[in-house]
């Protein structure tokens, strides 16, 4: 079977073929033809996944999923939450980002946050929803350099590592996303 991500990022088309497997072939946008940004101009994570999924299937015809993520802070009352890739502005910046949450916790105590995955899958025109949540806390300052995003300043619970610090392998074990595509591989397996 083949399928496309409704995503340019390399990181996570790598990420999720190491999930998946041989079984099922993923394509990205790049790979169809698409090289426009897809606007994500939903309230919801719902909302952006499936305005991602449903472009695609729309305007290149193909089977697809897409996926929203957010880190939801609970100090900060769920921010950056739905707005994760633009929290310090765009150009999308992952140190400011980062620099901004930690600035905005800075006299917290409650450092709990979460990061949430959604995934849309429209398939011949139906569609479906996965998702994936993972408990953690928000540290006090970077560790780590592996991955992306976020993930030198998310510590999962039970872990003494964080996200940064992880290999892809250990991460996509117990991540937001790593759940939510396993949700997904056992329907698209079981189709
Ligand atoms: P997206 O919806 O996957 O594009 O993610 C939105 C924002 O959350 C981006 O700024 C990403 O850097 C961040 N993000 C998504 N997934 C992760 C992750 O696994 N670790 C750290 N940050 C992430």
């Amino acid at each position: 079977m083949k399928i496309c991500f409704g995503t340019h990022n390399l990181n996570k088309l790598a990420e999720i073929q190491k999930l998946v497997g041989s079984d099922i072939e993923i394509v990205g946008l790049d790979d169809i033809g698409c090289t426009e940004d897809i606007p994500e101009t939903g309230s919801t994570l719902e909302e952006n996944a499936l305005l991602k999924a449903r472009y695609v299937f729309d305007n290149y015809h193909v089977n697809c999923f897409a996926d929203d993520t957010g880190l939801e802070v609970d100090a900060l009352g769920g921010e950056p939450g739905v707005y994760s890739a633009r929290y310090a502005g765009e150009p999308s910046d992952s140190n400011k980002n980062i620099d901004l949450v930690l600035d905005n916790l800075s006299d917290k105590t409650n450092r709990q946050a979460r990061f949430k995955t959604v995934i849309s899958l429209i398939i011949d025109g139906d569609v479906y929803y996965f998702e994936g949540v993972i408990e953690g806390e928000i540290t006090h300052e970077r560790t780590g350099t592996s991955g992306f995003g976020y993930d030198p300043i998310f510590l999962p619970e039970g872990s003494d590592l964080t996200f940064a610090e992880m290999s892809m392998e250990a991460k996509n074990k117990i991540s937001h996303r790593g759940i939510a595509v396993r949700k997904l591989i056992r329907f698209l397996q079981d189709l």
